[in-house]
């Protein structure tokens, strides 16, 4: 073989390996690109176009912590600020501030509004729904009482208040809160004919906190509609 030969074959491979190189670095770079695109994807989106965010297992759902048969709480949470409102019922420290504006405003009219439940332990729920099992056995206690780290009282946000049965509809105290309870932030979670959508049965004793602007979109001038509706989400056990 010539020596030129020799020369032009070692250039040419010389320039295929440089571009094979080139091929396979950029392509990892490609590859690069489409995994980050994937990462900011795990912040899911909900039906209705709302973020799904999970910070340390909990999680929040255009901002608003989400709580229900489908979302579910890390057995060790713990509110911050927990303090007590009425005898031995605890609650977050500003959710005890909207409550007792409300209280005030229901007893300036004649009205007797108090808390029952406030914040519950994952341990507290597990106890309870067990006895509920007990009782009533899994398909009816799961209509009524939420499985540990499903209960809404975990967050510290809700406030059971005066009777906790269904006495306590159409007293006039529960025909007020369901008119009235959004100006102070809360929301009837589990409204009348909501069953199928929430998981649960009509609750009107049981107010969760949401602060007064998404509040007042859930009020929807006195025709409730639930977070799982607002946000296009589902409340189902796996
Ligand atoms: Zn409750």
């Amino acid at each position: 073989m010539p020596k030129i030969t020799k020369i032009i074959i070692i250039v040419i491979s010389f320039v295929g390996l440089l571009i094979s190189a080139t091929l396979i670095l950029n392509s990892n770079i490609l590859f690069k690109e489409r995994t980050q695109k994937v990462d900011n994807q795990i912040e899911e989106k909900t039906e209705k176009g709302f973020q799904i965010e999970k910070i340390d297992g909990i999680t929040y759902i255009g901002g608003t912590i989400i709580t229900n048969k489908t979302y579910s709480l890390p057995s060790t949470y713990v509110p911050q600020n927990i303090v007590i409102i009425y005898d031995y019922v605890n609650i977050i420290d500003y959710v005890k501030d909207a409550f007792n504006a409300l209280q005030s405003d229901a007893q300036s009219i004649g009205l007797n509004i108090y808390p029952a439940s406030g914040y519950r332990s994952y341990e507290n729920q597990e106890r309870i729904y067990n006895k509920y099992i007990e009782k009533d056995g899994l398909e009816k206690a799961d209509t009524y009482s939420a499985r540990p780290g499903h209960s809404e009282h975990q967050t510290g946000l809700v406030i059971d208040v005066n009777t906790v049965d269904m006495t306590f509809d159409n007293t006039a105290e529960s025909t007020w809160l369901k008119n009235n309870c959004y100006n102070y932030g809360f929301i009837i979670r589990y409204p009348k004919g909501k069953e199928e959508i929430t998981g649960y049965m009509y609750e009107p004793w049981h107010l969760r906190y949401v602060g007064k602007e998404l509040a007042k979109k859930l009020y929807n001038n006195g025709f409730w509609i639930t977070l799982e509706e607002y946000f296009g989400i589902t409340s189902t056990y796996e």
